[in-house]
This record gives C-alpha cells, structure tokens and sequence, in this order.
C-alpha cells in the first residue's frame, strides 16, 4: 500500500476521546515507571552502580580476561574500578559495554534510558540534550548509543502465526516529487505485524531494505518463522511467501485510501499509523539514509515491550551492560542496505 511516513508531519487532529482510547488501548493507561519511583530507584551514582553491576554480573563479578570470580574493587577518578584477584586484571565498570569511554555520568545515562523508554512518543536528541543538561553532541551520540542496544536486541526478533505485512516508506518528500513507490528521497522498509487470530497487533519488525525478491527471501530468512500466514497486497515480492512454506492470504488493494479500511490490514495500518505519529511529533528531520535502520529499531523494541512499561528500563539496562562498545565512527556510517 506503500505507506509513506512524512515529514514534515501533517496535522490530522485528535483521532480518539479520551474516553474512547482508555476503553480501547489499556497500554497506554499503564502506570510504568513514574519519575518518583525512578528517582528513588535510580536518583544516585551509588544506585546506578549497583543496578549496572547487576546487570553485567548477576551471578557476581566475572573477570573478562581470565573468567575467575574473585575481585577486589577500587576507584579512581571517581570511576569504580574491579581488579581480578587471580590475574590482577583491571576493568572499570563499565568498560567492555555500550557505556564504555563515555564522558558523562551513570545518572545521566539512567535517566536519558529512563526518558527513552518511558515517554509516549520518542525523545529526540536535542529534548534529551535539555533534560539532561549536556551538549548537543553528547546527547547525539548518547540516544544513538542507546537506539543501537536496542538494534541488536531486536535483531534476532522473529515473527510467527499471522502476519500482516507492507510496504512503507520513511522520509520527506521532495519539493515536486511524487509520493509512494518509487519516489525520491524516502527509504524503504518492510513492516511486519504479528497478530493474534482476531487481529489484534502482538509483536512488529520493520526493516529497512528494497523490495526486491531477493531482499524479502532475506527478511523472510531473518524475521519470520513457520508457521506462518502472510497476509499482504499485491505487490510482487510477497508472492515469495510461497517459496518459503507460508500460506499466501493476498489481496491485490489497488492502493488509495480504500485499501487503509480493509479488515485484513487493521494491525499493520494501526502501526504504522502509530510510527508515523510518533516519529513525525518527535523528529524534524534526521538523516534518512544514514539512520532509518536505528529509528526503525527504536520503534520496534518500544512497540514489542509495550506490555510491560515498568520492566522495560532494567531490561534496557542488562541489554547495555552486555552490548559491545560503539564508537562515534560506528554511529555516523550508514546502514549498508541489501
Ligand atoms: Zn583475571
């Protein structure tokens, strides 16, 4: 249906009552993790050591070098510090994760997970930037260290059963250009959305790359697992589901307008109507081609953790503690897609 997530966003209006989103959505209505409740779990450098420490080693401190657990711990510029007992091994708390060569401070980094994963809709780099007090830079490279734990969390994601799926397109359009397929200036993605068998939206994945026969034998290799029930329009590299094992429930749309209401699309039209909500209220603008792929991931891990607000930030911790470091370098280069 090519699906086209603009920028800049066009105003549509209050969609839902509040009424008749709290009888519809019980997601939204979740308490989650209240700024108090944060502060008093999180509010300290001592506390954000000890949930870190935690997270890296719940069974106790493991030396990275030589794997013995005895350690005695020290700190030096203010930075906890383990020395391994057997090998004399020293690795700071947060060396070997995502954290590591960071200049600013555990709470900072808390809260900034806090805002990220909290908030209805994203927090861009330059909100966070004011909440946390920090240079724009910092905060850049912060929110895009954290989108890439979030990355390689949803990485191995896969989807099953029913699955809605379509064509989208993120990004702005040219002045004079053409919307949908084929137009200038929007990368493409794949959006898929497991469902339950009535169709309510369980779990998505979208994932940015052409719509080639070949990119979606790879999407289909990656994000989806038998069995399965591919529900999607017409367009032609669907028609790999068959290849692949799955039932085929196709229906060739013709696009426009009338498509969106079709029954069968309600999940994958309510997501991406929700990720084209929530990007177009909290970006701009970013770099498409360069960093479609950490928006995208963003919004997936958000969407597949919805269930649970209050678990997410702990959760999002252990995923840090256990991503490998990325550097500014890493960060900048773009997404080389298939
Ligand atoms: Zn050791």
């Amino acid at each position: 249906m090519a699906h086209l997530v603009s920028y800049p966003p066009p105003y549509h209006g209050p969609t839902t009552t509040e009424e008749s989103a709290m009888a519809i959505n019980g997601v939204q209505f979740q308490k989650g993790l209240s700024m108090a409740q944060f502060i008093e779990r999180y509010g300290t450098k001592e506390r954000c050591e000890a949930a870190l420490v935690q997270s890296r080693w719940p069974n106790g401190f493991v030396c990275p070098a030589c794997g013995v657990g005895d350690s005695s711990s020290f700190r030096r510029a203010g930075r906890l510090y383990f020395q391994c007992s057997a090998c004399r091994h020293q690795c700071s708390l947060i060396s070997g994760t995502v954290l590591e060569s960071t200049k600013l401070g555990l709470t900072r980094w808390f809260l900034a997970m806090h805002l990220l994963t909290q908030s209805k809709n994203n927090v861009s780099a330059l909100e966070l930037m004011r909440h946390l007090g920090v240079c724009y830079k910092s905060a850049w490279l912060l929110k895009h260290k954290v989108m890439e734990v979030m990355r390689v969390r949803e990485e191995s994601r896969q989807l099953t059963g029913r699955v809605e799926i379509d064509d989208a397109y993120l990004g702005g359009e040219l002045p004079g250009g053409t919307s949908g397929r084929g137009s200038e200036n929007k990368v493409p993605f794949l959006a898929a959305v497991q469902t339950t068998e009535s169709g309510q939206p369980v779990l998505a994945c979208f994932s940015q790359r052409p719509f080639s026969n070949e990119a979606m034998k790879d999407f289909a290799a990656r994000s989806l697992a038998l069995p399965l029930t591919l529900v999607s329009d017409g367009l032609a590299c669907f028609n790999v589901a068959s290849a692949i094992g799955a039932v085929h429930d196709r229906t060739v749309t013709g696009g426009g307008a009338a498509s969106v209401k079709l029954p069968q699309f309600h999940a994958i039209n309510m997501v991406l109507g929700n990720l084209k909500r929530s990007l177009s209220g909290t970006y701009h603008a970013f770099d498409f081609t360069k960093y479609a792929h950490r928006y995208l991931a963003e919004a997936q891990y958000r969407f597949n953790r919805r269930f649970d607000l209050s678990a997410i930030l702990p959760r999002l911790v252990r995923a840090a503690a256990t991503t490998s470091p990325r550097g500014a370098a890493f960060l900048r280069a773009a997404e080389v897609c298939q």
